[in-house]
This record gives structure tokens, sequence and C-alpha cells, in this order.
């Protein structure tokens, strides 16, 4: 697909596929085009040429529409109710809190606190269980590890794998891509909106150096 904002291109000829069961990086440098390319999946930017298919079918129409079907995004700004508790915003997504909790049980002794009060990795545990929880099949997740200390972010990730592991197709974009090659199948670097690197996770962990740089020559030139 290419994808862009009205008259500004940001996306070209990417070509980008995630399969049940595995998780997939998208890294990148600044502005390399990470979040619109998420955006464009989501049906939130317009794709200008080729298509987005799930299940091997065009998908078209809305993210609420794409909702329906299984998808779910996460933004950087995390999508949670502030004035809400824990428990309100599980219920808002899920008639059950067994399953969200049965994923993160370190929410239950917060149920009844308002979102605003928690810190950032319990917000975000809060966003992740509200996403992997129900009949999810493909989540978008954009930099959930942003701000966040490593021992919440190991507890994220690998939250993000067992739930792959069980069948669902994530689409994880972060800029600490040690963070992401840790738990991803594969891996896309992309550069100026388009696929520059791809492969198997586990070989792009021995070219880390090397795709660093690259970024940097990216934000330079
Ligand atoms: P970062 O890691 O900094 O979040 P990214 O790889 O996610 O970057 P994008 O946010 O997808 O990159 O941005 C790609 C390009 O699209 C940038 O040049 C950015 O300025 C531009 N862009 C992003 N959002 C908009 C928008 N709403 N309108 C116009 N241009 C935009």
């Amino acid at each position: 697909m290419s994808a862009g904002y009205g008259q500004l291109p940001v996306l070209t000829d990417m070509n980008l596929r995630v399969d049940a069961g595995e998780v997939v990086a998208l890294v990148g440098a600044n502005g390399a085009g990470k979040t619109t390319t998420l955006l464009a999946l989501a049906g939130e930017v317009p794709v200008t040429a080729g298509q987005v298919r799930f299940d091997g079918k065009p998908w078209a129409g809305s993210l609420e529409q794409r909702a329906r079907g299984g998808l779910r995004l996460i933004t950087e700004d995390r999508a949670v109710f502030m004035s809400l508790s824990v428990a309100d915003n599980l219920r808002l997504a899920h008639k059950s809190l067994d399953e969200p909790l049965a994923l993160f049980p370190e929410l239950e002794p917060l149920l009844r606190r308002k979102v605003g009060l928690l810190s950032g990795g319990e917000q975000q545990m809060l966003t992740l269980a509200r996403a992997l929880a129900g009949d999810t099949r493909l989540l978008l997740a954009d930099e959930l590890s942003l701000g966040l200390a490593p021992i919440v972010v190991g507890r994220l990730l690998r939250a993000v794998r067992a739930a792959a592991d069980r069948g669902m197709g994530v689409l994880l974009v972060e800029q600490q891509i040690r963070n992401a090659l840790a738990v991803a199948d594969r891996a896309y670097v992309l550069r100026r909106g388009r696929v520059v690197l791809q492969g198997p996770a586990a070989e792009l962990r021995g070219r880390i150096g090397e795709i660093e740089a690259s970024y940097l020559a990216a934000e330079a030139s």
C-alpha cells in the first residue's frame, strides 16, 4: 500500500504481512512512517494505492467496523478514561472482568481506583488488558513501552507474546529496537516510508548496531 495525509505521501509501496500467531515488529527512525502504517491498516489514514487485506479479503471501512472484525489499535496516548475507575474502564470493553484480570492480575487490587491516579505502567497494563481480552485477532500497538520502566516493559511485552502464542497476530511499533526484537518473530525496518530491511527477528538481533546507525543516518540527512 501507499498512504499519506492529503497531498503528503508518507508510505510508498509498503508490502507487509502479519500472520495469526506471530509478533511482527515495525521499527525505524523518528518520522519513518511507523504510526502512519498502523493508522492506514486501521482505516484512520487513507490508503492511496494498493490494498489492506484481512483474511485474504480487501479490508475497508472505519476503525469501528474493523474493530468488529477483531482489530484493536493501541495508540501512543493510552486510550483509557482517566476519570473512571479501573473496573469501569474494563466494563466498557468487556462484560466480564475475568479474562482481563487473568491477563493482568496486578489490576485486581486497583479495580476501584480512578485511572488518572494510576502509574503510567498500570495505565498501560489496563490499556493492554482491554485490548487483549475478548475476540481480538489483530493487535496494532504503537510504542507500548514509551516512558515506562524496563521491568514494566518486559511485563507488557511478555503479555503480547503470550497473546500471539494463543493465536493473535500482533504488529508492534517500538522505538527501542531491542525491546521489539526480544519478543518478535519477524521485523520490518522502515526508512522514509519504505521497507528497507526485513527478516526473522533472530537474524536482525545480530544487526541491531547496523540498524540503529541507519536511523541516525536517516535523521541526519
Ligand atoms: P515517531 O517514531 O517519531 O513516532 P513514525 O515512524 O511513527 O515516527 P509517523 O508518525 O508515521 O512516523 O510520521 C511519518 C511522517 O508523516 C512524518 O514526516 C510526519 O511529519 C508526517 N505526519 C504524521 N502525521 C501527520 C499528519 N496528521 N498530517 C501530516 N503529516 C503527518
